[in-house]
């Protein structure tokens, strides 16, 4: 393989595999997603398979989808089912490499007798307690367990028996036998094996043992021949337990390559959090689209285009960092830009009547689709006598640099007519505005003005008698502080939740071509921002999310830096 042309090594992992490639280590690039299936993926669980799947595709190597399944008591086929679909979503492709390190439990116990019989791992009778007791700090050496001598043949037969199932839950586990003044506290005769008595989602009661993580993890990438091991930074200090077992058995050895975990401004990225955010109803579901999961994001209007966009301007580092949120909203936006159909759309709607429109009349507008793709064509929408237009575009009383609708005031409504305010209509008893009228001028068509005087704003309407009945939900982030774990002394990460991350409207009038819109559709609505049909929505009844406001904050923050 080194006299083939290797893809630029644009980053140390690159860069990494380049080498080996040019060295003769390895001949080929295999790389896997390992994920746990203790919850559903998020957007750094994003960065790792666009990573691992992109480097596969970059050297036309493979790619593994392999769930480590270790832990039985967290671990569920829903999340199982779920990761599959997102994994596929994001269009990471492991063909028929579907794995599973419970598929290598037999393989994986075979080792364990045989690290006995080296003598390199033994039964300990300590209690979980006692074991964390005796490991000593960071600072001081661990005591050896007084199990740690006994010999090969008694360890061989309390192996065989905790597996048989004749020891009680947590009563003994099987370790490692290295040293207990290793300066790397994972060195310090680890636990392999623990006894749990509990059902796995694939092997069931079949096994009242299970292997550690740190012992699985290692061989099942050696079993699957993954050529690069890519981990976030915090396994940097499990590498050298991963290579003593590896090289202990004596198998086949990956070459392991730790990059920065992505974290990100305003949102929280631990499943376990999540877990609790589901659980205690903060949110609808791992799915609700305020979540930085994978279907949450999906709900949300995000596309897998935009999330790989995200991930490769991100890049890899070997140091932890926080992205701001905005960037991975900047992506969405541009893939949306191009995209997305416009649409008028009217959130809090205020009636506008235009006194001199002729009653009953109806005419409709050729309105570009979208302006930054001219293939998209024209719709037509209509237009009458009576308006929806947003309250916000209404003010009796306009405050300093208010140039839309007020008394007097001339306004363009987008695509059709110059109309004037000429009157309020308030209800008698609150003093509410209820309505709002104009005229219109009659010679402005098109929302030309005739003699080219200036028209300092244009606004979005809806045709009342025309428009489709919608229910739009407008999403903040879900904490108010940029690292969401920076909270009060006294108080815990929930104290920095946003109480107002939802905002539900039920009264919004869109243009009647959006009635034939299904889940997943996207659109722009004009001057609001980009929004996604909600699987919430059925015939008849019409659900909008705003994925993302028209405000590239992103952009900004560019060209402040430039
Ligand atoms: P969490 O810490 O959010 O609970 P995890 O690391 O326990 O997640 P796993 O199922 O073990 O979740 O993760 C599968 C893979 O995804 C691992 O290789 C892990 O390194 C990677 N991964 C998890 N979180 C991130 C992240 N924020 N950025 C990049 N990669 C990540
Ligand atoms: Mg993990």
């Amino acid at each position: 393989m080194s006299d083939l042309p290797l893809p630029p090594a644009t980053d140390f992992i690159r860069e990494a595999i380049n080498e080996d490639l040019a060295s003769g280590r390895f001949d080929r690039v295999h790389t896997r997603f390992p994920p746990e299936p203790n919850g559903y993926l998020h957007i750094g669980h994003a960065k790792s398979i666009c990573l691992n799947f992109g480097l596969a595709q970059a050297y036309g190597g493979k790619f593994n989808l392999r769930y480590d399944d270790t832990n039985p008591s967290k671990e569920e086929m829903e999340y199982v089912d779920s990761i599959k679909e997102d994994v596929r979503w994001l269009g990471g492709d492991w063909e028929d490499r579907e794995l599973y390190a419970s598929d290598y439990f037999e393989q994986l116990y075979e080792w364990a007798e045989l690290l006995v019989r080296k003598g390199l791992a033994y039964v300990c009778d300590l209690s979980a307690d006692e074991v964390r007791e005796y490991r000593g700090t960071l600072i001081e050496p661990g005591r050896e367990s007084p199990f740690r001598t006994r010999p090969a043949e008694e360890n061989l037969d309390l192996l065989r028996r905790m597996r048989a199932g004749e020891f009680p839950d947590g009563s003994r586990t099987l370790r490692a036998r290295i040293d207990m003044a290793h300066p790397n506290l994972n060195m310090r005769d680890p636990v392999l094996y623990r006894i749990l008595r509990a059902t796995h989602h694939r092997t069931g009661d079949a096994w009242c043992i299970y292997p550690m993580y740190d012992y699985a993890h290692g061989q099942s990438d050696s079993i699957e021949g993954i050529t690069h091991s890519i981990c976030t930074l915090e396994f940097e200090v499990h590498r050298p337990l991963y290579e003593w077992l590896i090289q202990a058995i004596g198998i086949y050895a990956p070459r392991q390559i730790e990059f920065a975990r992505l974290n990100l401004t305003y949102t929280m990225m631990s499943k376990r959090k999540l877990l609790q955010l589901v659980q205690e109803g903060v949110v609808r579901g791992w799915d609700d689209p305020r979540m930085p999961t994978i279907c949450g994001l999906r709900r949300r209007g995000y596309t897998p285009t935009a999330i790989r966009d995200f991930c490769a301007r991100i890049g890899v580092a070997k140091r932890d960092s926080v992205v701001d949120v905005a960037l991975l909203e900047h992506c969405l936006r541009e893939e949306l830009n191009r995209t997305a159909p416009r649409v008028m759309a009217v959130l809090r709607p205020l009636k506008l009547v235009l006194d001199n429109y002729p009653d009953g009349q109806t005419e409709e507008f050729d309105v570009q689709v979208n302006p930054e793709s001219p293939d998209a064509g024209t719709r037509r929408v209509p237009f009458s006598k009576v308006l929806y237009i947003e309250q916000d575009d209404f003010r009796e009383v306009p405050p300093l640099k208010y140039w839309r609708l007020f008394p007097g005031n001339e306004v363009r409504l987008r695509s059709a007519y110059l109309v004037r305010c000429t009157e309020v209509v308030k209800d008698p008893a609150s003093g509410e505005v209820i309505e709002v009228h104009g005229t219109i001028d009659p010679d402005s068509r098109g929302g030309n003005a005739p003699d080219g005087r200036k028209i300092k704003s244009t606004i979005h309407w809806v045709s009342a008698p025309h428009a489709a009945d919608a229910e739009v939900r407008l999403y903040e982030h879900l904490f108010t502080t940029p690292d969401p774990s920076d909270v009060p002394e006294g108080s815990d990460w929930r104290a920095n939740l946003n109480p107002a991350s939802a905002e539900i409207l039920t009264a919004c009038k869109v243009e009647p071509g959006l009635a034939r819109a299904a889940a997943g559709d996207r659109f722009q609505f004009e001057r609001l921002g980009y929004f996604v049909v909600d699987p919430d929505a059925a015939p008849g009844r019409l659900v909008f999310n705003r994925s993302v406001t028209l405000r590239d904050t992103w952009a900004r923050i560019e060209k402040s830096q430039q």
